[in-house]
């Protein structure tokens, strides 16, 4: 099956020196979900994994919108564009950051950047989103040991489920990385599906652990943009 499953970092204006793939401006993400609304049928990810699960065919034009890493930029800029086009996100979150910044970028050019806090997130909660894992500390669980990512995978969820009061049951995976240890783990701790990078799977009802998503990032613009979702609905992409 072809359904884009959509991920972005951050919503903002470009900072000099930052890597342009993970930042979208607010114009170019407002024309990407406009385009999503009008042109195509965006669903949250549990409904899409229960279309998977229940063997039903998944409606033509299917997409999913999901951010990584809870970036605070995506209050101002994100969500009132969301809501104006009545559009369910998961949001994937490292707990160690929760109310911290995004000390796991450290090494690159630019300053640290906030991230959103335990209230904030219960406020994207309260507008209908959906908040999935991204482990406690961002780091990249292939190669890990297993106590470890134990921790990483299990304590992410519990903590998260705690603090916001929902079920938690998504997970992605930090760079994108996988490995067959964190697959079974990710089955293990319960999580309905786990969400990779461009090097994930096929969505498919027999494996859900490490499924496919596509980059979006500002350098989708417009017509682009239309034609990225039309190659991916007819399964060219
Ligand atoms: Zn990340």
């Amino acid at each position: 099956m072809n359904v884009p499953v959509f991920y972005y970092h951050r919503i903002g204006p470009f900072r000099e020196g930052a890597p342009r793939r993970l930042n979208a401006a607010p114009e170019a993400f407002r024309e990407h979900m406009q385009v999503l609304a009008r042109r195509a049928r965006p669903a949250s990810l549990d409904t899409l994994v229960d279309w998977v699960r229940s063997g039903r065919p998944i409606p033509r034009g299917t997409a999913a919108v999901t951010f990584d890493d809870g970036y605070r930029h995506v209050l101002e800029y994100a969500l009132p564009t969301l809501k104006e086009f009545g559009i369910p996100a998961t949001f994937f979150i490292v707990t160690g950051g929760v109310g911290a910044d995004d000390s796991w970028n450290d090494g690159s050019r630019v300053p640290r950047e906030r991230i959103l806090s335990w209230d904030e997130l219960a406020r994207i909660v309260a507008e209908g989103h959906a908040i999935g894992s991204h482990t406690c500390s961002h780091a990249v669980l292939e190669g890990m040991a297993e106590d470890r990512l134990r921790r990483e995978i299990f304590e992410s969820k519990k903590i998260l489920e705690e603090r916001l009061g929902i079920p938690v049951r998504h997970f992605a995976y930090p760079q994108g990385r996988f490995s067959l240890e964190a697959e079974r783990l990710v089955r293990e701790a319960g999580y309905a599906a786990g969400w990779a990078t461009r090097k994930g799977k096929p969505l498919s009802n027999d494996d859900l652990t490490a499924v496919r998503r596509v980059p979006v990032s500002s350098w989708i613009r417009g017509p682009r943009f239309r034609w990225e979702l039309f190659l991916m609905k007819w399964g060219l992409r």
